[in-house]
């Protein structure tokens, strides 16, 4: 072998050299080839400057700091994994990890999103705080809407990370309260996919009970979705220990 004799190409997808169409004889037509959504995912990525710090995220480099819980959602999210492709078209097709920060529960959910577009499949990575503002924007010109929301609906998977964060007011007898704004929206988007059977991976500081307390139609359907995948870290001992810890 001559070193750089034959020029050699690589592409990030082979099937289709990158160029994300590729023919279809049956239909004789060119069609996006199966890495076009990743692709288009990654570009959002990029362009919200997050791509490096996201790509980083992996279940390797996931800290349980020797503690139970942690291990097990570890072992939780790693088992979705395995499963998904089995179980992505079911009622019970989705994960959440819910409660106490410092858990981990950003980093495990966007592990599972690195793996599985590892495998072509579109994960759409949803800030919660910064894109529901977008979305809610707009509310009030149906096309731009519509432009808005439908990516959210229609993501093979979609990732919501902290859900709700700061979507909350205190009423005057001190109960917290979620806007209207983003309890339309939220519900459009998760009743949706919940009766397309479209996966959701969902980080949230809120609980199971907590959710329900917010909006039991949006609560209900999260869980029915993610039921024995839904790892609430809830605790002092998790807290103590945690705190222990990183300091
Ligand atoms: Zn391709």
């Amino acid at each position: 072998m001559i070193d750089g004799w034959k020029r050699t190409e690589s592409f990030n997808c082979p099937k289709c050299k990158d160029r994300e169409m590729i023919y279809n004889s049956e239909l004789d037509a060119m069609v996006f080839c199966e890495c076009r959504e990743r692709k288009q995912y990654e570009r959002i990525l990029k362009n919200s400057g997050i791509s490096e710090a996201f790509r980083k995220k992996s279940f390797r480099n996931y800290s349980d700091k020797g503690i139970d819980i942690l291990k097990k959602a570890k072992k939780k999210a790693v088992n979705y994994i395995k499963k998904f492709d089995e179980i992505r078209n079911t009622e019970k097709n989705s994960i959440a990890f819910l409660g106490q920060v410092g858990a981990g529960k950003t980093h495990l959910s966007i592990a599972i999103a690195n793996n599985l577009m590892s495998k072509n499949i579109g994960v759409l990575y949803m800030q919660y705080r910064e894109d529901i503002v977008k979305i809610k924007q707009v509310a009030n010109d149906e096309i731009n809407y519509s432009n808005a929301i439908n990516p959210y609906k229609n993501a093979s998977v979609l990732l919501i990370d902290d859900l709700f964060k700061k979507a909350t007011y205190k009423d005057r007898l001190g109960n917290e309260i979620l806007n209207d704004a983003d309890a339309r929206v939220m519900f459009e988007i998760i009743n949706y996919r919940y009766l397309k059977r479209a996966p959701i991976i969902v980080s949230s500081e809120y609980t199971v009970n907590k959710l329900l307390d917010l909006d039991e139609a949006i609560g209900s359907r999260i869980i029915q979705m993610c039921e024995d995948r839904t790892i609430e870290f809830v605790g002092e001992k998790l807290n103590h220990r945690l705190y222990k810890l990183v300091i």
